[in-house]
């Protein structure tokens, strides 16, 4: 057997069999004139894919959807979803197909999925068809939130298809291959709940099971128990964006995994100076997933995602109420704990163990969002300086500030409990995908100049050890860079 053939016979159709109803087999729409634009060697490699045949005229058809691996059974899968706050009934992939899950080479099964392959039953008014621009941002963000330990989907390829894409204009359109552990969303439950099926919901329920949370299926009340671990990795994976200045930018509910990675990259973006109320995404006119309120939106998608698991938690709905609400309830509690206990290690502050410590911690962190709200200071510079002042030279941080007398105040209260500067190197990143780096880079990659976009992934894929020669990375954005925006990514 080549290589290939061994590799490629790997693809499972777990889920399109296992969810039928939830499964529309379909195939990719050819592309005229695919090529590889970008290549996650590291990633192909951990999943038993041979590099070399990925970039071979068949590997790359293949990441276009348009060689289908002998077995796979290609779906696009059904969700509905709140958009906004209003629900639709009907989402599903319009544009995308699962071909199917892989095992990787820590024997977990991962999904592999194109995005931008061509219109499904699902697409409505949509063409079914995704640009370069959007697709390499998604490459490199989520693989930037991968380097940056936030659980995330992975991206393995994107391929230009050779067809132009009418959008504002007409741009190159591709194609994204990405890997996920799955591509269950809380949009994929209300569906399944909306269909009053019980038997699918409960086969959807037990596949999120054994797929992400097996522990569950021990509990006295497995579905309880299933919601339970959702609730904890959103509250999880929200603290992390915000310690590290992420903006999602459309919190729907079908863009919200049952996993707890980050899925759905659109209008997203990095903090540069830090504000609450930061809104990047064009159309989130009303500033609904603003950068504060992100986890508030991710505590209502997760009353959505009870309110379609009732039927599992109990026979009779209205008892099932009060524990689902319970579970909710403590949302907000694992959200603050997370996000305390990483806001002081941005800090260099390991857990103390006393008391009094704690506290003095704790005041420490209230009082530098207090400095940072006082702003403008960029979000991401600011920490990393601040380690450079727990190595002995405040000045890059001093100078950061406004209020002087205030923040020397705070360090001084902050150098006496010896803060680790190796523990805020370790946690807070010198490269980040910057909203004008990302900018540039993605430009230059629509006119077929790929390499900043290179030059950038290689900056963010190893965010915490500064190099020589990556400065301009580590800088914050150019005074002329205005307010940014970023386009519904489609
Ligand atoms: P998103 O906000 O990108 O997560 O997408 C929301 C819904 O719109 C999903 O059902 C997508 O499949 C669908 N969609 C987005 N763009 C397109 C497109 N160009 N063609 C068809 N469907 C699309
Ligand atoms: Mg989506």
């Amino acid at each position: 057997m080549t290589a290939a053939a061994e590799s490629t016979a790997l693809l499972d159709g777990r889920f399109a069999r296992e969810l039928a109803e939830l499964a529309v087999p379909w195939q990719a729409e050819e592309a005229p004139n695919p090529e590889l634009l970008v290549l996650n060697t590291r990633l192909a490699q951990d999943l038993g894919l041979d590099p070399g045949y990925l970039r071979s005229p068949e590997g790359v058809r293949m990441l276009a959807g348009n060689h289908v691996p002998a077995g796979a059974t290609p779906v696009a899968q059904a969700y509905a979803g709140h958009q906004f706050g209003s629900y639709s009934p009907l989402l599903g992939d319009g544009r995308a197909l699962l071909l199917g899950e892989l095992t990787d080479s820590n024997g977990r099964l991962v999904d592999l999925h194109l995005k931008g392959s061509g219109r499904t039953p699902f697409a409505r008014a949509g063409d079914g068809r995704a640009v370069v621009g959007p697709m390499l941002r998604e490459y490199l963000v989520s693989e930037a939130m991968h380097a940056l330990r936030i659980p995330t989907t992975r991206s393995l390829a994107v391929v230009a298809t050779g067809r132009q894409v009418r959008r504002d204009g007409m741009l190159p359109g591709a194609v994204l291959a990405r890997v996920a552990s799955s591509h269950l969303r809380v949009g994929s439950f209300q569906y399944a709940r909306a269909t009053e099926n019980f038997d699918l919901l409960k086969r959807l329920a037990d596949h999120a099971i054994s797929r992400h949370y097996p522990h569950a299926a021990d509990a006295d009340n497995p579905y309880l128990a299933l919601y339970a671990s959702v609730v904890s990795a959103q509250a999880e994976l929200v603290a992390r964006w915000m310690l590290i200045g992420f903006v999602h930018g459309v919190m729907n509910t079908d863009n919200m995994t049952i996993s707890g990675e980050t899925i759905d990259y659109g209008p997203c973006a990095f903090l540069d100076s830090f504000n609450p109320a930061a809104v990047y995404s064009s159309i989130d006119v009303s500033g609904r997933y603003a950068y504060a309120n992100q986890p508030v939106l991710a505590e209502w998608n997760l009353a959505r995602l009870a309110e379609a698991m009732l039927p599992l938690i109990d026979g009779d709905q209205e008892k099932a109420v009060a524990p689902a609400v319970e579970v909710l309830g403590g949302f907000r509690r694992q959200y603050s704990e997370a996000w305390s206990k990483g806001m002081k290690a941005k800090l260099g502050l390991a857990p103390a163990g006393g008391e009094e410590a704690e506290d003095a911690a704790s005041a420490l962190v209230d009082d530098v969002i207090a400095l940072l709200k006082d702003g403008p200071v960029d979000y991401t510079l600011f920490f990393r300086n601040l380690g450079k002042a727990a190595r002995g030279n405040p000045r890059p941080v001093r100078g950061m500030v406004l209020d002087l007398a205030a923040f020397d105040g705070w360090v001084q209260r902050w150098q006496a409990m010896n803060p680790d500067a190796e523990l805020m190197d370790s946690v807070n990143p010198a490269y980040i995908p910057r909203n004008h780096l990302v900018e540039e880079a993605l430009t230059a990659a629509t006119g077929g100049d790929i390499a900043p976009l290179q030059r950038l992934l290689e900056a963010v894929t190893d965010p915490f050890t500064e190099r020589s020669g990556l400065e301009r990375y580590a800088e914050g954005a150019p005074e002329d860079f205005g307010n940014y925006m970023t386009f519904c990514g489609t």
